[in-house]
This record gives structure tokens, sequence and C-alpha cells, in this order.
């Protein structure tokens, strides 16, 4: 999956430290990032390229023994750089590279929407010690991370597969849901399945995680067992198609990237929930 990046080391804890010749910039503008990319390959400027223009920096974190800062840049046209929708950049390689640039959007998109305090109005500034947000008033916001479920539906030796309705992405995906508050994950898990296509299920079982900075996410993966009826009635604002398929009906081969592409290819391999 997307954080699969062994033998190489994320590093989140906070620094104040300034950035050095060789660490990596990201520089963001709405959901595009400023990138070179030849074929599958990204490389995204060091601070040694833009350092005489960077107006502001904020630390992001490390990999192994690079540091990785977003920056804000007065002049970039020069370096053969451009901006490049990030979901483009989902399955490029370095892996690595790929994981910072989702792991930097999510914080990315945490800063900006904290500019001002949303209790009184004035700027926030950076905690020294610590990944938070302080104002004066005293309010501190700490970065945002949005808890949503994966559900891999089984009814024995099928899967429930959906499409999603208007979306660019035409894979075949899993139930998918946010957690709302004052809901466990087991009830977000029933809850998804019954308002997407109103089936019921039992013995809801966790089987991974998965950070997903392009929607400030973290996915959690949990197959579960059918309870009823396996008839589907379809909420047909979300999705254009739901079904049940076998192993040897689907024909979808993982990205190496996605926690629904892991869990899909899991059934497939024989994983039975
Ligand atoms: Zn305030």
């Amino acid at each position: 999956m997307l954080q699969d990046i062994s033998p190489a080391v994320y590093n989140n804890t906070y620094s104040s430290e300034k950035p050095r010749l060789q660490d990596i910039c990201f520089m963001f503008d709405r959901d595009t990032v400023l990138v070179k990319r030849a074929g599958n390959s990204l490389e995204f400027p060091t601070y040694g390229m833009l350092s005489s223009r960077v107006e502001r920096f904020s630390y992001l974190f490390r990999i192994n023994d690079i540091n990785y800062f977003l920056v804000n840049h007065s002049d970039i046209s020069r370096y053969g750089y451009k901006f490049i929708n990030i979901r483009e950049l989902r399955t490029c390689a370095p892996k690595e590279s790929v994981f910072a640039l989702m792991t930097a959007y999510h914080l990315h998109t945490w800063y900006s929407n904290n500019r001002f305090c949303g209790r009184c109005g004035k700027l926030m500034h950076h905690n020294e010690n610590m990944r938070a947000l302080d104002c004066e008033c005293g309010n501190q916001v700490f970065p945002q991370i949005a808890p949503a479920v994966i559900v891999a539906v089984l009814n024995d030796d099928k899967i429930l597969l959906t499409k999603y309705k208007g979306r660019a992405y035409k894979n075949y995906a899993l139930i998918a849901g946010f957690a709302e508050i004052g809901e466990t994950l087991e009830d977000t898990v029933a809850r998804e399945v019954m308002e997407e296509t109103g089936l019921r299920v039992k013995r809801i079982r966790y089987y991974a995680s998965q950070p997903w900075g392009v929607d400030s996410n973290l996915l959690m993966g949990f197959f579960a067992r059918l309870d009823g009826s396996p008839d589907i009635e379809l909420e047909e604002d979300e999705l254009s198609e739901a079904g049940w398929f076998r192993r040897g009906e689907i024909d979808m081969v993982s990205d190496g990237v996605s926690l629904t592409g892991e869990m899909i290819q899991a059934f497939k391999d024989g994983y039975n929930g």
C-alpha cells in the first residue's frame, strides 16, 4: 500500500529546523503540486534550487535523512517544474516520494484551513515544540484526520463490489464512508453498508488501515459477513452499480497503492474475512 515504503523510514516528529540545501520542498496550488515528471518517475525541487526565492516554509517530516518542507515561493517558472494534479501521481515512483507527497498534501490542507482562529478570527501561530497552531485567545488546533471505513462484505464465496457515480475513479470499489460523531467504527461499517446497499452485516473484523492524505483520511478496512437477504437496494445518489462477485469473476489487479485494491486482492488470493 501507499505507506509501505520500507526500507525508507518515515519520521513525523515535529521539528523547528530550518531547511538545508538538500531538503525537499513541496509547493501546492489548490490540488496541484510543483513537480518534474519523467514518465512514471517524480522529482520534487530541493531547497537549494529555491532558497533565494522562498518566502515562507513549514517543516513537515523526515524520510531517512531528508527533511521535507512546505514552501511558498515567488517565482518558479525557470526551473522546468510544473504544477500537476496530485491524483494523477498516485502510482508514480519512487513510492516514498508519492507517500511524502500525499502526506505533505494532508498537512498543507490542514495548515491552509487553519490560518485564522475559528474561535476569535485572529492569525494563528505555529507552536514551537509540537505540530499545533496556537492563537492568543488560547485556542490550540492539532492536525485533523478524518476517520473513514472501507468494507468488504462477503457472502459465502462472493464479495460485494460497487461502482461510484460521477467520479473519475471507474474501477470497482468497496463500500466506504466517514465515521460520524458518536459512532464506533463497527457502527459506521453497519450504517454505511445499510445506507448504500440495504444489506445487514455481522462478524465485522478489522483488516488494515491506510493514511490517505488526498482527502485528509485515515482509512480503516473491515471485512464483514452478510446477515440475511443478499438482495441489494442501491443508494442511487452515490453508487451506479453494486453486485456480488466470485473470485474468478474479478479482473481488477491491485495497484499496490490503495487499501481497497489490497482488500480485493486479499479476497482473490483466498482471504475469507
Ligand atoms: Zn483565537
